[in-house]
């Protein structure tokens, strides 16, 4: 049976935006646009680490810095698997949008979880990478995940250059 797939053309644009992700800030620069649409919110000089960490663990905030840091290792699993550039794009895109909700100072994992998801569908639409993605978790998309064993977390940290740069020029 044939599915059918409505977007409204607001999401399709924003669709083609995603795919079109080239990079960390751009990428960045689209949640924090979508954040600002759909909820209000805004912050601004934020720092991306990439990190090796264990598989169950996507990136992380810490509460009160001005750091999200992403799995490095699962980054380069999903780019892996995904078939196309699309789909990476759409991970990078919900991890950080994900990641920016708590650096709002939304603690709750539940709620963040939540926004994230609804973020995504009023964005991208039901059917979207990302919002299948926020909705479960990225090993509903990539089950190939669920059997990469890697359970320590790496020593080294890799500074996103030029991240969040549009902001940077408000601080100077
Ligand atoms: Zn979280």
């Amino acid at each position: 049976m044939r599915k059918i797939i409505v977007v409204t053309e607001r999401q399709a644009a924003f669709q083609a935006k995603v795919a079109g992700i080239k990079n960390f800030d751009e990428a960045f620069e689209m949640v924090k646009s979508a954040v600002f649409d759909k909820f209000k919110m805004h912050r601004a000089g934020l720092s991306l680490i990439l990190q090796v960490m264990p598989t169950n663990l996507g990136a992380y905030h810490i509460l009160g810095s001005n750091v999200i840091v992403m799995n490095s290792y699962v980054l380069a699993a999903i780019r892996k698997l995904s078939g196309s550039e699309g789909e990476y794009n759409a991970y990078l895109f919900m991890v950080l949008a994900h990641e920016y909700l708590h650096s709002l100072g939304i603690t709750d994992e539940n709620r963040v979880r939540q926004m994230t998801f609804e973020l995504c569908k009023d964005a991208l639409g039901d059917d979207h990478s990302s919002t299948r993605m926020a909705k479960e978790d990225p090993s509903s998309l990539f089950p190939q995940l669920r059997t990469m064993v890697q359970t320590q977390f790496g020593r080294e940290f890799h500074v996103v250059k030029d991240f969040d740069k549009s902001s940077q020029s408000y601080i100077q």
